[in-house]
């Protein structure tokens, strides 16, 4: 949806968001960068970027960020500068940020809450509805990262099937595109132009990093689960999201999660915290009932 929200806007927007969500001005910089990340330089500094265009990427680009950066700032004091005093997994880590994006800020009650306050700094005209929808919109993509995240997980299939194919032996690099290719026509129904929008267009394993993408979805089931276990535990959860007060997710979230470091493995850790490991079914019933509701099937 191109807004053409001015960039003065978006990043008041952001800044409003990252104050609910208690991000300490004096320990967190915000600033843009073509492929948004997050650094963490010392105990109170972290650093987040953002992309800024004429949708509203930069906001909840910033969001995903900034649920790094409060797993972050939320490590353990006690054990810095030990092993431990890190994020549990690159998946939880990514949980915390796509709690935040999808559980938070692509969800219906979010909206509700804040649209008022939203249309009355952007001015825009478009009905919520179909604001909200526009969010979640859910298409088949090239690109990895552009993806929604109903598509998304397919993504990761498919890198990592091809992942597992190379360190087999089983396909040559020669071959890789082929195999890539065609699976994106079974997973997702569409052929890539050119590599940039194909076997290219991450930067992985050009690095070294096999294994790294199941990662990303692992964050994806992680999320769901935080999400319905926090539902459980704070029972005025959507009441406080109508009144964007944050607090007792924060709080839940500091607890449970940031204040173990990585005292525990992801799987003891989603165990005590949600009371199993690794469940996919959590995910999938989620997606199943927020997406049945937006598109009536
Ligand atoms: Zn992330």
């Amino acid at each position: 949806m191109h807004l053409n929200i001015p960039k003065k806007v978006q990043k008041a927007l952001i800044h409003e968001f990252l104050g609910w969500m208690r991000l300490p001005e004096d320990k967190v910089r915000l600033s843009s960068s073509p492929h948004p990340f997050t650094t963490g330089i010392a105990p109170s500094d972290v650093r987040i970027t953002t992309r800024y265009t004429e949708t509203l990427e930069s906001f909840f680009t910033a969001i995903h960020e900034a649920g790094h950066a409060l797993y972050e700032l939320g490590l353990p004091n006690k054990y810095v500068n030990t092993f431990i005093y890190t994020q549990a997994s690159y998946g939880i880590d990514e949980s915390q940020a796509l709690f935040w994006e999808y559980h938070i800020a692509k969800s219906r009650t979010f909206w509700e809450a804040y649209w008022s306050l939203f249309v009355e700094q952007t001015g825009i005209a478009v009905d919520l509805d179909t604001f909200y929808k526009e969010v979640n919109l859910v298409r088949p993509s090239f690109i990895r990262v552009n993806a929604d995240e109903v598509t998304y997980p397919l993504h990761i299939i498919l890198r990592y099937d091809i992942e597992k194919l190379l360190l087999s032996g089983a396909l040559k690099p020669k071959g890789a595109k082929g195999v890539w290719n065609k699976m994106m026509k079974e997973l997702l129904n569409i052929t890539p132009r050119s590599d940039n929008e194909g076997i290219l267009q991450d930067i992985h394993w050009a690095t070294g990093d096999f294994g790294y993408f199941p990662t990303y979805a692992l964050g994806n089931i992680y999320a769901a689960m935080i999400r319905k276990q926090i539902g459980k535990e704070i029972k005025e959860f959507d009441r406080h999201t109508r009144a964007l007060d944050f607090n007792p997710a924060i709080k839940w979230l500091i607890h449970h999660i940031h204040r173990k470091g990585k005292t525990q493995t992801p799987s003891t850790l989603m165990r005590r915290v949600c009371g199993s490991e690794l469940q996919p079914k959590v995910f999938l019933t989620y997606l199943k009932e927020k997406y049945e509701e937006i598109y009536n099937f």
